[in-house]
């Protein structure tokens, strides 16, 4: 009977559920019937440790009691409301995540996720500075509507019709370095002086805003080297351009703070926040506004909105998740997971493992980044690392995979036991793909 469902699951899918970023004739996706925290199940009973958190947003883990309480409680209440009331629990949300944003920020835009956040925050300062262009990285990942896939360097060879004003450049990225850098310091001088010559080839009078992930995640997890996000905000205020950091991935505990942000001595002008305010249990994104760009708006229009922003569903799950992870120390757990468990463990796989080019993060945003050659550091080829998915699937863990990449992504209420259990599943799978070498 169970596995019955299983079975109706995976037949309803195949004839009625048309996937995002696929082809769809050879999908066979996990059948995910249930879950609580770092762990999800089928119909039949068979579990398996999330250590993708989905897409990389369930940072409290599945099924919080409280979470799942508070939408309760609110559908009981007030289901919808349009955005232009004011309504506590919408107000509560905001507060919430204002206070964790730096000082003088106090205002939230509500959206439905994180690409469309990015399409306001973009907009937002183009109407503050009167200009166009938007610099951002071509190892990023911003969304995939008008202006924010066009920001995304990953996707720039797709054909779009918005791309207007959309400027790439390389960020830091010592494995890769486009700067043939050998340290972290010589990574981010010369990234900074690439920026700074982007930005004066292209007119700074011209450029509106600089569009950065605090912690580029889809593309690989690299976290700026110190002072390299201090030095893109100097550059910024040197000529009037607006900073906008993208937390959707890296917000929220990710990193082990509640902006990834904390770590890096940078205050923006704008912060995109989605995933993990309140772990996706209702779609909801948004963007802090500085009070200088909120009062832009005091006295005329913001044109942007949408039907369901701020959602009282997306609110509530926002207030209780954002109130529990605050109570149960859910961000210094993942902080401390990474220091002291997941960190270390990753980097004992890397001494072992001869496919592993680098191991790179903090707190639970890992990259495993896979080589064919250590030397070369040329990329597994893409069969390895579908390998890589089946057999970790078959050990019972989700993994996150991205180009030759392992996501090490687990929820931050992950805990050292299910951290070791899933470290001796990648230990031995990564054995069969030093085998292929
Ligand atoms: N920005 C970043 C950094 C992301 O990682 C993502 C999604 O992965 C987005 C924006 C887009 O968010 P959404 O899929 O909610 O539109």
């Amino acid at each position: 009977m169970t596995e019955d469902r299983d079975a109706l699951a995976a037949q309803l899918d195949k004839e009625h559920v048309f996937h995002s970023w696929s082809a769809q004739a050879a999908l066979a996706p996990l059948v995910v019937a249930g879950g609580l925290g770092t762990r999800v199940w089928d119909h039949s009973g068979r579990t398996y440790l999330d250590f993708s958190s989905q897409l990389v947003n369930v940072n409290i883990g599945h099924q919080h009691p409280r979470v799942v309480a508070a939408i309760q409680e609110q559908a009981a209440t007030l289901a919808t409301i349009g955005p232009a009331t004011a309504n506590l629990t919408r107000g509560e949300a905001a507060k919430r995540i204002a206070a964790r944003a730096p000082a003088g920020m106090d205002k939230v835009f509500f959206t439905n996720g994180g690409a469309d956040a990015n399409e306001n925050a973009i907009r937002m300062a183009r109407l503050h500075t009167g200009r166009d262009k938007v610099v951002s990285t071509y190892r990023s990942y911003h969304g995939n509507t008008g202006a924010a896939i066009v920001s995304t360097g990953d996707w720039r060879r797709l054909p779009n019709e918005y791309a207007r004003g959309h400027v790439h450049v390389f960020g830091p990225y010592l494995y890769r370095s486009e700067f043939w850098a050998t340290t972290p310091e010589e990574e981010c001088e010369r990234a900074l002086q690439h920026l700074r010559r982007v930005v004066e080839c292209e007119g700074p009078q011209s450029v509106a805003a600089i569009l950065l992930e605090t912690v580029p995640g889809t593309a690989g997890i690299m976290v700026p080297p110190p002072g390299y996000l201090a030095g893109v905000r100097a550059l910024a205020d040197e000529h009037g351009i607006v900073l906008i950091l993208d937390e959707v991935m890296a917000g929220f505990g990710r990193t082990g703070e509640w902006f990834a942000l904390d770590a890096h001595d940078v205050v923006p002008d704008l912060i995109v926040f989605a995933k993990g305010v309140n772990s996706g249990y209702v779609p909801v994104g948004g963007v802090v506004l500085s009070n200088a760009i909120a009062a832009t708006f005091d006295d005329r229009v913001f044109p942007g909105g949408l039907t369901y922003s701020g959602h009282p569903l997306a609110a509530a799950s926002i207030v209780a998740s954002i109130d529990a992870m605050a109570e149960e120390g859910i961000v210094d757990n993942a902080r401390k997971i990474g220091t002291d468990v997941l960190g270390p463990g990753l980097a004992e796989l890397a001494e072992k493992h001869p496919v592993i080019g680098e191991a790179r993060g903090v707190g639970v945003f890992w990259a495993l980044e896979l080589v064919a050659d250590r030397a070369t550091r040329a990329p597994v080829a893409p069969a390895v690392m579908g390998r890589a998915k089946a057999e970790l699937v078959s050990r019972g863990v989700i993994p996150f995979i991205a180009d030759n990449r392992i996501h090490v992504v687990p929820p931050c209420v992950v805990t050292a036991d299910e951290v070791a259990e899933a470290l001796a599943a990648y230990d031995a799978v990564l054995t069969l793909l030093d085998e292929e070498l």
